[in-house]
């Protein structure tokens, strides 16, 4: 990988960050439910104390015992984000990225048990314990201390999320640790945020405060106070009913604020100013910080909250889970429209029922069509029905990694005649592979982190034959740019004149010097209104704040297109 480009700009014109003498912790647990928005509170709370001037940095910890999430089924675990140094990592951490602005994430700013068990276990075979019996208390929790002050290095403020939730069997080696850094930095270096879930219970119109004090209660036998309780909940908690569980939790009322559903994530974080949460951690922590600047941010909040269109995108894909399997993709799709004030309707379709029906009609509907980045064979064949639809009826596409590989092949079988143009990675044995392995990859035996992962250089063309610019040009309006990856498969470069003979666009290429090799990035298609594929994943580095030129051109593209129609 090359080039880590993410977020510079920021880290340049920030304005003189406060220097703290000492180094602060924030630790982030979740209490009675998953999901309940673990991610989304540090990403604010890093996003308000970055924006009051302190250099923050996030740190996820995951309890579970693979080495990354690489190789887990995003159905199951939500989105790999992949980060510039070519880690694979928890999606919270795509969350991270797209709240706080100054940070350069990279593999030390997420580690799951599976990694702290290794490096302990590994230091164990090379005699590093040499005459001790080597235990989770202390090995295993100071090699989580370890990790969690060398990933924090560099700042003031560090905002470190616990996986999981309290009372899971498989967290505690964590809890432990932070335990012990409390005592270890001093407590008034240390806060302690639990998140949990306040029920509104309907048949008795109550809050109900139980789960949250029990789930507390759990915390403290571990000997961790939470300083501070965000309550999930669907409605205001009144101060009665923070009065309660304060009593109840050993803590004052004034500690527990309220963390309501709003109707985007961006929303949470000004809610929370407006409680006066990040107003508390500084207090707390002793530190003295301006006030957050978050004009910009409102700004993209009241752009987002009041559309002035709105068009709707099919995105085909395998996936039935698709909120967190393509988490990055979907906030990078709002972003796209926000920039323009359109407002992005996902229609999720599946492409094994497309490739059932034989038939465009879902398609019909959508004013633009995506392809996302997948793997393996399954729904293939609906997904390059899908790219055809869009090809022959100028109905604007994106095709991103896999979906890039897809429309090569459409467009090798319906242009070329290729009847049996197909994938390596979909039929091995195929004699029409126009796309192949990696030739990198082909003595690769184990099955974790060996993809082509991470920031690659992209080299953009900026004018196709008939002189006027490509859709990549016309979108990055710059000729060098770094995206990051995740694949193993690339376009065939045997097939790469024959391609171009019949008009398909190399937009952007990677160069290799040292195989001397070149690696398609991106394919458009002239005379459409707008058909691009990239090897790349440009969700990953798309922002609120910065969305992606390749996602706001796209979004401007669809809706053209449907004013066009009308
Ligand atoms: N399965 C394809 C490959 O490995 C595409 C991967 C992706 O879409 N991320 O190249």
């Amino acid at each position: 990988m090359e080039s880590p480009q993410d977020n510079d700009e920021f880290r340049k014109n920030r304005q003189g960050p406060v220097m703290l003498k000492q180094k602060k912790y924030i630790f982030i647990t979740g209490g009675v439910l998953s999901s309940i928005g673990k991610g989304v509170s540090a990403a604010s709370i890093g996003m308000l104390m970055e924006q009051r001037g302190v250099e923050v940095s996030l740190i996820k910890m995951d309890p579970y015992l693979n080495v990354d999430p690489g190789t887990m089924n995003p159905f199951q675990h939500g989105e790999v984000f992949v980060l510039d140094d070519g880690s694979e990592t928890d999606l919270d951490l795509g969350h991270y990225s797209r709240f706080v602005q100054g940070v350069q994430f990279t593999r030390k700013n997420s580690f799951t048990s599976g990694r702290i068990y290794d490096s302990v276990l590994r230091r164990e075979r090379a005699g590093g314990y040499l005459g001790e019996t080597v235990q989770v208390v202390p090995h295993i929790t100071d090699e989580i201390k370890r990790s969690i002050r060398d990933a924090c290095q560099n700042v003031d403020l560090a905002i470190v999320e616990v996986g999981g939730t309290v009372g899971d069997i498989e967290s505690l080696p964590f809890l432990e640790a932070i335990r012990q850094i409390n005592r270890e930095e001093g407590l008034q270096n240390v806060l302690f945020v639990h998140l949990t879930l306040v029920p509104y219970i309907e048949t008795a119109a109550e809050l109900k405060t139980k789960p949250t004090q029990h789930s507390v209660k759990e915390l403290r036998e571990i000997g961790i106070q939470p300083d501070i309780l965000l309550c999930r909940s669907d409605r205001r908690l009144p101060q009665e009913v923070k009065d309660k569980i304060g009593l109840f939790c050993n803590m004052s009322g004034e500690d527990v604020f309220s963390a309501i559903d709003v109707e985007s994530i961006y929303e949470v974080p000004l809610y929370f100013h407006e409680e006066g949460l990040d107003q508390k951690i500084t207090e707390k922590l002793g530190l003295s910080t301006t006030l957050p600047q978050l004009t910009q941010w409102e700004n993209q909040v009241k752009k987002m909250r009041d559309p002035l269109s709105e068009v709707t995108l099919g995105i085909v894909g395998k996936y039935t889970d698709w909120r967190d399997s393509y988490k990055s993709l979907s906030e990078a799709l709002v972003h796209g429209g926000v920039a323009d004030q359109i407002q992005v309707r996902m229609q999720y379709l599946d492409a094994e029922e497309i490739e059932k029906e034989k038939s465009w009609d879902q398609l019909k509907a959508m004013d633009g069509i995506l392809v996302p980045g997948g793997f393996g064979k399954r729904g293939i064949e609906g997904k390059i029905q899908a790219i055809q639809y869009a090809r022959v009826n100028q109905v604007p596409f994106f095709g991103i990694c896999l979906g890039m590989q897809l429309a090569v092949i459409e467009f090798a079988r319906n242009v070329g005649q290729l009847k049996f143009a197909n994938s390596e990675e979909f039929m091995p044995e195929g004699k029409d592979l126009v796309i192949q392995l990696m030739k990198s990859q082909k003595s690769l035996q184990e099955k974790g982190g060996n993809m082509r992962l991470g920031s690659y250089s992209c080299q953009i063309l900026p004018k196709s034959l008939g002189g006027s610019p490509t859709r990549a040009f016309e979108a990055y309006q710059k000729e060098f740019i770094s995206e990051r990856h995740r694949h193993r498969f690339e376009v065939s470069n045997q097939y790469l004149p024959w391609l171009q003979e019949l008009g398909l666009v190399i937009s952007g290429k990677h160069s290799c010097a040292e195989s001397k090799t070149e690696l398609i990035e991106m394919i458009e298609l002239p005379n459409h209104p707008w058909f691009l594929g990239c090897q790349f994943h440009p969700e990953f580095l798309s922002r609120f704040l910065n969305p992606h030129p390749l996602f706001k051109s796209f979004i401007q593209a669809v809706s053209l297109s449907k004013k066009e129609k009308l």
